[in-house]
């Protein structure tokens, strides 16, 4: 089992740090003393200390050059239309605004976190970012905090393969709409209710649960309650709701990049510590010992190649953490698009939802990163999936009247 360390707060400012293995009791506990606090998150830091013995983790890097190659092996795309995001995929549309919420602000501090990924189970909502995961917590904080209808932006881009006209309208957008989540009681009930009505309709459904359509609508709206009251609580200074995930190893540094990806930070948390949380999960919200407790993943970007191949195995193989037979998580991602490998960085893998057994673990880790490495993707998952040229996004939403750019609420 891998260990982690736990940091809480930014150590630089010289809060207090556990180390070592940390079971989900202390977790908890660190968690409560955190509460007391109402300003710091709980933070994860995975340990560096494995990292030093050799073989212990696998990881790759490739340029630019072979990241072309092997995109250039998949059916090119143009920008697909709008999607609707209904049912489930109303959370990760809410988890999507928060990535660009945190990442916006971030960059306004000169910061890039390249991408950022949230999830929620049982009450905490969790997030974490490529680079620079210590500033998540204030940037989410600020992001809350700005009236984003003041500024007079663009709220809809004039040309959808146009990637700066697209970058700066959606983070405009998501940030005003969360703002809207957040602020707007009556905004809530409607996603809400829409949300079950379309569960009903089996619309926006994962097929891949033991569930039936009643426990799923069910858990989603647990999951958009969570979300919702972790930021509310941020909103007025109270992070303990939160808990942000730092890479295993991460350097901006252009000589030394090198990182874990955001979701897979999040993922190897559940795989490891998240068993309490699981159990949890279904004492608080009646779910059966047998049945699958949905996890929702979503960022910025649709997964990357690299992120998508891990999440393949952890869903399909035997013994991945995420594969419903298993009873246990069901990972959820609003689209089954892919995106490009990153090139430039020495990328590790988080190895833990890929096994129960640590050495397949690691084995099923190696394999995935000599694929890239040597840059043959003929045997990974996304080697048939199309690629969408202009950039990786996943698609805007047209299933909300607010996506029209919002008038000033009459009490704001
Ligand atoms: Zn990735």
């Amino acid at each position: 089992m891998y260990n982690y360390r736990q940091n809480i707060g930014p150590s630089q400012s010289g809060h207090s740090r556990l180390s070592g293995t940390t079971s989900p009791a202390q977790i908890r506990k660190a968690q409560q003393t955190n509460s007391a606090s109402e300003t710091q998150p709980l933070f994860i830091q995975n340990a560096s200390s494995s990292l030093t013995q050799k073989n212990e983790r696998a990881s790759y890097f490739i340029d630019k050059e072979t990241a072309n190659e092997i995109a250039e092996m998949r059916s090119p795309i143009s920008t697909p239309n709008a999607k609707k995001y209904q049912g489930v995929d109303r959370v990760n549309k809410e988890l999507r605004h928060i990535a660009s919420a945190v990442f916006t602000a971030a960059k306004s501090s000169g910061l890039n976190m390249v991408e950022v990924q949230c999830s929620v189970l049982d009450g905490t909502l969790h997030i974490s970012s490529n680079f620079h995961s210590d500033k998540i917590i204030q940037s989410l904080q600020e992001s809350l905090n700005k009236d984003y209808r003041a500024e007079e932006k663009s709220y809809r881009p004039a040309d959808f393969n146009d990637w700066e006209d697209v970058y700066d309208s959606r983070e405009h957008r998501h940030a005003t709409k969360l703002n809207d989540f957040v602020d707007s009681d009556s905004r809530m009930k409607s996603i809400v209710r829409n949300m079950r009505r379309e569960i009903r309709q089996d619309v926006g459904v994962p097929h891949n649960t033991n569930l039936n359509n009643e426990e799923i609508a069910s858990q989603a709206v647990n999951m958009l309650k969570d979300i919702r009251a972790a930021l509310v609580k941020l909103k007025d200074g109270d992070s303990s709701s939160i808990m942000i995930h730092a890479p295993l190893k991460s350097s901006a540094d252009e000589k030394t990049r090198e990182t874990t990806h955001a979701e897979q930070n999040i993922q190897e948390y559940i795989a490891t510590q998240g068993q309490q949380a699981l159990q949890s999960v279904r004492k608080n919200h009646g779910i059966e010992d047998t049945s699958n407790v949905i996890v929702p993943m979503a960022g910025r970007f649709v997964a990357c190649a690299t992120c998508n191949e891990v999440e393949h195995v952890a869903k399909s193989s035997e013994r991945g953490f995420f594969n419903p037979e298993s009873n246990q998580a069901v990972l959820h991602r609003a689209t089954s698009r892919v995106g490009r490998a990153f090139p430039g960085e020495r990328q590790y893998i988080a190895h833990n939802t890929l096994s129960s057994d640590s050495h397949e673990a690691i084995s099923r880790a190696k394999d995935i990163a000599h694929q890239f490495a040597l840059g043959k993707s003929g045997n990974l998952s996304s080697h048939h999936k199309e690629l969408v040229t202009p950039y990786s996004f996943d698609t805007d939403s047209d299933s909300d009247p607010e996506d029209k750019k919002p008038r000033r609420p009459a009490n704001s």
